[in-house]
């Protein structure tokens, strides 16, 4: 059995950011993965990295993960495109909030811009003049396609920095045994390493049930659209719209946005499918439509079903024309994903030993904020154990 310093299980883009910083930190790393590829959240979503739509920790995550992906599309084609993240109001009051979310960004140094409604209309194709009063645009931020993204970032850690990769491999027990930690999968095979991060994502059930079934996790599924196609409209960046503006958390530190909110109808379709709509244009010229969320806790979690509900799907259509006049709205797929979240904190963290880890509960801002979360975790966990990887040091990118 060959011994790792560090074996993460779980191939997600929480999983893989942690085995990125810990190959930069000079250790030995596995990856473990039960699926032939990764097939949870991570590839089901939109692919929106969008730090300005986090509060203000989650924010600077987000804004290092930026740096991150952008250092490595530079060596490594992993899908990043810069197009920007716009949020567009509909009313007088969604464009206050933007107003407000601009000052708090000037005073944290990062870069936004008020758009007039004319030049939101110039800029994105299709926008209809009767939805939109102006727009708040982030420049630097970026997009991911979901469906590959975390594949060649796998790819690029395997033939670039020597991790070692283990699809078609479901862990179902980690045992400490005194410095070291022995890995059983499912077919016999045994792993051992020094420590171990469970990145597990919604996966409750294969590794300490009864400890996720007693947490305050939570399952979020989400329902999401894609259109065919569109011939010749162009989209670019990010597209949040007045629904968002009231969900996303870097609002609700706005002065306006409790006195919004309590006017809100807790009746709406909005509220009770939790609906907001976003938009993004994949790099075949499709549209990705969303979302939705429905809760269910850990425990129950295969309450939330597996059909996707017609009703929530119609609805968003319904919304998004209100937006966007689309050259097609003939979709060519529809799905939904489950992330998990944790209610009462930002992420799920749990010593299971000294040296076995469990990370999870990203929410809803995984593809935003692992790769800096996974930056700090990984310093912190290994912070005492740094004198034992002597050799194997080598330079972030000038990234720390
Ligand atoms: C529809 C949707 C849209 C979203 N849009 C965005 C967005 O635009 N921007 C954004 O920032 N975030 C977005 N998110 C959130 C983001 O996708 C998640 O936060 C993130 O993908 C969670 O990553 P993860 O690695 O924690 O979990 P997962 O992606 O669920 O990965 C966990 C992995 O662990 C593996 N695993 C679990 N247990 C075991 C085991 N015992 N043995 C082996 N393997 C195991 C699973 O097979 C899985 O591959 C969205 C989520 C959804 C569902």
């Amino acid at each position: 059995m060959k011994h790792y310093d560090l074996i993460i299980i779980g191939g997600g883009i929480l999983g893989t950011f942690h085995a990125y910083h810990a190959l930069h930190m000079g250790l030995k790393v596995a990856l473990i993965e039960q699926h032939s590829q990764p097939q949870s959240a991570t590839v089901r979503n939109f692919g929106q990295v969008v730090p300005s739509g986090m509060n203000a920790v989650w924010q600077r995550l987000g804004r290092e993960s930026l740096m991150y992906y952008k250092a490595i599309q530079e060596k490594f084609d992993i899908s990043v495109r810069q197009n920007g993240t716009v949020y567009l109001a509909s009313n007088n009051e969604e464009m206050t909030l933007l107003e407000e979310l601009a000052d708090i960004n000037k005073s944290n140094d990062y870069a936004s811009h008020m758009l007039t409604a004319r030049q939101c209309l110039d800029r994105y194709e299709g926008l209809r003049a009767d939805y939109c009063k102006g727009g708040l645009f982030f420049p630097e931020e970026i997009t991911v396609e979901p469906r590959v993204a975390v594949y060649r970032l796998l790819q690029y850690l395997v033939e670039q920095h020597t991790l070692s990769y283990f699809p078609h491999t479901l862990i179902s027990d980690i045992q400490p045994q005194g410095e070291h930690c022995v890995i059983a999968a499912s077919d016999g095979r045994r792993f051992v390493s020094d420590k171990v991060i469970v990145c597990n994502g919604s996966e409750f059930k294969a590794l300490y049930p009864q400890l996720f079934a007693e947490s305050n996790l939570q399952a979020v599924k989400i329902q999401m659209l894609q259109t065919v196609p569109q011939p010749s409209q162009r989209l670019a960046g990010s597209i949040l719209t007045g629904l968002t503006i009231r969900r996303y958390e870097s609002f609700a530190e706005c002065p306006s946005y409790q006195a919004i909110k309590a006017q809100e109808d807790p009746g709406s379709p909005a509220r009770q499918w939790g609906v907001h709509i976003l938009f993004k244009q994949a790099a075949d010229g499709s549209v990705i439509i969303g979302d939705s969320h429905e809760y269910a806790d850990a425990a129950h979690a295969e309450a939330l079903g597996f059909d996707l509900n017609e009703d929530i799907n119609r609805y968003m259509l319904e919304e998004a024309a209100k937006i966007f006049n689309l050259q097609h709205w003939q979709l060519q797929r529809s799905w939904y994903g489950i992330y998990s979240q944790c209610k009462g904190s930002e992420i799920f963290q749990h010593n299971v030993a000294d040296n076995i880890h469990i990370v999870t509960g990203i929410g809803g801002k995984g593809m935003t904020g692992s790769a800096g979360f996974a930056k700090e975790n990984i310093n912190d966990i290994f912070r005492d154990s740094m004198h034992t990887v002597p050799h194997r040091n080598v330079s972030i990118n000038n990234q720390s």
